[in-house]
């Protein structure tokens, strides 16, 4: 079936089919990953006069969008239902133009020597210049059961999964916005909620936090860490931690939502662009990074503010300090 990116895009690939490229330069900017942030510098890129080619490594451009289920209401002038309803609107700017889209693409390696991208197939592209818009995933917990248990007590988003969660034992794992917003969420159809987080103050927005303080009806398990997760077929108990005494107590719940931030997916550009130790590449005010003709943009290069703004800001600049990069 033909994707939304397919019937938006003229110049859509699959991986498999013949491409237009070898290791030559036959695209002039190679953008890896296909979410707002790359479709963005697709769009500056061809207005440019440069032609990109969008490596995008799953089936579907969109990236965090098609997992964005709350309202969008900051985007300046554009306000959409979901993230869907933005990838819409963003794909339609993209249609008509002479950008090269490449589906289920992923870029395994990257050379900053001779500007090239090895895919997972050993297939080897270069290019005068390279956009790095692979943006982030979600933090894991990383114990027991929280593979076993994603769909089976796990929720995926607060905003989706609303009525699975209705008159439900809520658990919610996590200090910052997205923590304290889903608790706030949730207080209002779940039977309890409560919230585990690792410290005894909260990093989220003041709006958020007072509110989270001030309601009885949200348990918090502070200086708590989640141990196990434990059930048969679906979750039924959380084992917790104290971290500061060690003890160790066991809550019935019969839903969790995971929201410790997120991790930039930057590991295949580890040796080849300086980055920060959480992985977030340094990038100047050009969005150049440290190895000529490599730029980074959107939450990549953007620890203290992943957002729509952010990704399409930064696409503009990098394409156009590629575009000065290129022609000298
Ligand atoms: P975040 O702000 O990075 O907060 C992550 C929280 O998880 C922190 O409290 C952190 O604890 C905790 N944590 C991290 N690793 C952990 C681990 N291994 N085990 C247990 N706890 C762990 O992430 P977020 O809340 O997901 O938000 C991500 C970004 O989206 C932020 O920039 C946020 O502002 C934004 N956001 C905005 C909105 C909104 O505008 N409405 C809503 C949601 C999110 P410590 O405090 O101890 O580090």
């Amino acid at each position: 079936m033909a994707t939304t990116a397919d019937k938006k895009s003229q110049n859509v690939q699959q991986e498999g089919q013949p491409g237009t490229m070898g290791g030559n330069h036959s695209a002039d900017v190679i953008i890896i990953g296909g979410g707002p942030a790359g479709i963005a510098a697709a769009i500056w890129c061809t207005d440019l006069g440069l032609r990109p080619l969008l490596l995008e490594q799953s089936s579907e451009l969109g990236g965090q969008l098609l997992q964005t289920f709350n309202t969008i209401t900051n985007y300046p002038g554009l306000p959409a239902a979901d993230g869907g309803e933005m990838l819409e609107k963003f794909l339609a700017s993209l249609d008509g133009r002479q950008a090269e889209i490449r589906l289920r693409s992923r870029a395994a390696r990257v050379f900053a020597e001779g500007l090239s991208v090895e895919l997972a197939t050993g297939e080897t592209l270069a290019a005068k210049a390279l956009i790095v818009a692979t943006g982030v995933r979600r933090r894991r917990l990383g114990i027991t059961g929280e593979g076993r248990f994603a769909g089976h007590g796990i929720l995926f988003s607060g905003v989706r999964d609303r009525e699975l969660a209705e008159g439900k034992r809520v658990a919610i794992v996590g200090g910052g916005d997205s923590a304290l917003e889903n608790a706030l969420i949730f207080r209002e159809i779940a039977s309890s909620v409560c919230l585990i987080h690792r410290r005894n103050t909260f990093r989220g927005r003041r709006e958020f936090t007072e509110a989270v303080i001030a309601d009885a009806e949200i348990t918090k398990y502070l200086e708590y860490g989640v141990s196990r997760i434990i059930g048969e077929d679906c979750l039924e108990s959380l084992e917790l931690q104290n971290l500061k005494t060690g003890e160790f107590i066991t809550i019935g719940v019969d839903c969790m939502l995971i929201r410790i931030g997120v991790v930039p997916n930057t590991d295949i550009f580890r040796g080849v662009v300086d980055m920060d130790a959480p992985g977030y590449i340094t990038v100047n005010s050009n969005q150049e990074t440290s190895a000529p003709g490599i730029f980074a943009i959107g939450d990549t290069a953007s620890l203290i503010s992943p957002s729509l703004s952010t990704a399409v800001g930064t696409a503009g600049t990098a394409a156009k300090a590629a575009y000065l990069f290129i022609n000298g």
